[in-house]
């Protein structure tokens, strides 16, 4: 049986990062700010797919504003200059006892120090032709059953459901509704009384009148029952309600992976990983533990990419301190602010009591996620591309709008001669 890691050196002292999403790839960068120290060691991120995926603007997919590149670079492209080593395979199996994980391909890789970053999935589907939307493949999936929508006959609307009035199920709904235009008939549905219910009010309220002004139609206090391929029903105020649907996109609940459920050590109720304040496992001094899958003893902070990014900095300072025999660092969270995105070139920005919203507040949310890109070369790569294609659409608009305003200029002297005669 193959047995990776790394170096064939027994003495370098090893640390492997299971999951390459927000707390796992940003943990692995981070840990470059040590480099001197790390730059002996074997240090390894293993990840199920080749692609890091910056989820916040996984949206834009589906309106064709970003490029697949641009939220999906490959870890090998990231990684590159840096000492970290990456293993594209899925993990089956860990063994904290022995400090050893069994990856698919049956090949064994030890470890001094784990970084458990694995995240969570969706929940569970309650028909085979309803979608999710939490990744790259879900994306894709959506754009092509939006394009087969799509290539009916023109006259025909496209129905679409999307349940759950979470972020997720908001900023879809919008985007979705944009791509469609006239022909998308949009539908949001949720059980609770009211949208993004752990958002601030002022973007609740501004949330409401973008799905308002997109004319999508929001059912609250909606529990669904049952979907099928061309039909949703759901119960409102007790009362059974069926519609006819084309698609279906399920956005509400998550759920634990069985590898991290399997974990011989201290869970929560709902499943997550207990850790100490260090993010450290709980009698595991060795093992980090980060992102959505951990619980912080006496620190309940919500499962979001802005916690899990700012994880990933005291995980890496955390190993450096271990392993140099100096004092730990508590994790301490500051909310920055709320960003959402409400369809094409609308959206909000809620920061320290700030809120812009409309294109204002979608530039701001632009920026600033384009900024927060791994990595400064890719960010700036990104912010290039943006900033030349707002340039040429600019001067397209402009031209556009001159041939316009000569045309009806010319109209205009037309009739005025016309009157004259
Ligand atoms: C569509 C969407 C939009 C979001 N938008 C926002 C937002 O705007 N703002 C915000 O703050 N948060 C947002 N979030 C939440 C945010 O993405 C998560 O909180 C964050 O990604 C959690 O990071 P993580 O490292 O715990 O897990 P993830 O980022 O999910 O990463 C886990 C990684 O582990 C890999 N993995 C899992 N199991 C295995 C295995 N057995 N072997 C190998 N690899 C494995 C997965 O493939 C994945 O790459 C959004 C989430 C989604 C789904």
């Amino acid at each position: 049986m193959p047995r990776y890691f790394f170096s064939s050196n027994a003495n370098k002292p090893r640390i492997c990062i299971l999951g390459g999403g927000f707390g796992g790839l940003y943990t692995a960068l981070a840990l470059r700010r040590y480099y001197r120290h790390f730059q002996g060691w074997d240090v390894a991120l293993v990840n199920g797919s080749q692609r890091f995926v910056f989820t916040p603007l996984l949206y834009e997919l589906v309106t064709g504003e970003m490029e697949l590149w641009e939220i999906a670079p490959p870890y090998r492209e990231l990684l590159r200059n840096t000492p970290v080593t990456f293993y594209c395979n899925w993990v089956e199996s860990i063994d904290l006892e022995a400090r050893q994980l069994r990856l698919q391909d049956r090949s064994l890789i030890d470890y001094d120090y784990l970084v458990l970053a694995l995240g969570k999935t969706g929940a569970r589907l309650p028909h085979e032709s309803v979608l999710s939307f939490r990744n790259l493949a879900d994306a894709q999936a959506l754009d092509e059953r939006l394009q087969q929508l799509e290539s009916r006959d023109v006259d025909a609307r496209i129905r679409v459901g999307v349940v759950g009035g979470g972020p997720n199920g908001v900023e879809l709904a919008g985007k979705i509704a944009d791509r469609l235009g006239k022909r998308g008939e949009v539908r949001l549905i949720d059980r609770g009384d009211r949208l993004l219910p752990h958002f601030t009010r002022a973007t609740q309220t501004s949330a409401s009148k973008a799905l308002d002004r997109r004319g999508i139609r929001v059912s609250l206090q909606s529990q669904v029952t049952g979907v099928t391929e061309d039909c949703l029903e759901f119960v409102q105020h007790g009362e059974r309600v069926e519609v006819p649907i084309d698609l279906v996109v399920w956005t509400a609940g998550t759920q634990n992976r069985e590898i991290v459920a399997n974990l011989d050590c201290l869970h929560t109720a709902s499943g997550k990983l207990v850790v100490e304040p260090t993010l450290q496992l709980h009698d595991r001094p060795e093992v980090f533990v980060l992102g959505d899958i951990a619980s912080i003893r006496d620190n309940g902070v919500p499962e979001t990419a802005q916690v899990t990014y700012q994880q990933a900095g005291y995980a890496a300072y955390n190993i450096w301190a271990s392993s140099t025999h100096h004092p730990l660092k508590s994790f301490q969270y500051l909310h920055l602010g709320e960003m959402v995105t409400l369809g094409v070139n609308d959206g909000v920005t809620h920061s320290f009591g700030i809120h812009l919203n409309g294109a204002l507040g979608n530039f701001v949310r632009r920026l600033v996620y384009t900024q927060r890109l791994p990595t400064n070369t890719h960010s700036l790569r990104v912010f290039w591309h943006w900033l030349k294609r707002s340039i040429v659409s600019g001067l397209k608009k402009l031209l556009l709008g001159k041939k316009k305003r000569d045309r009806q200029q010319k109209k205009a002297c037309k009739r005025q001669f016309i009157n004259s005669l």
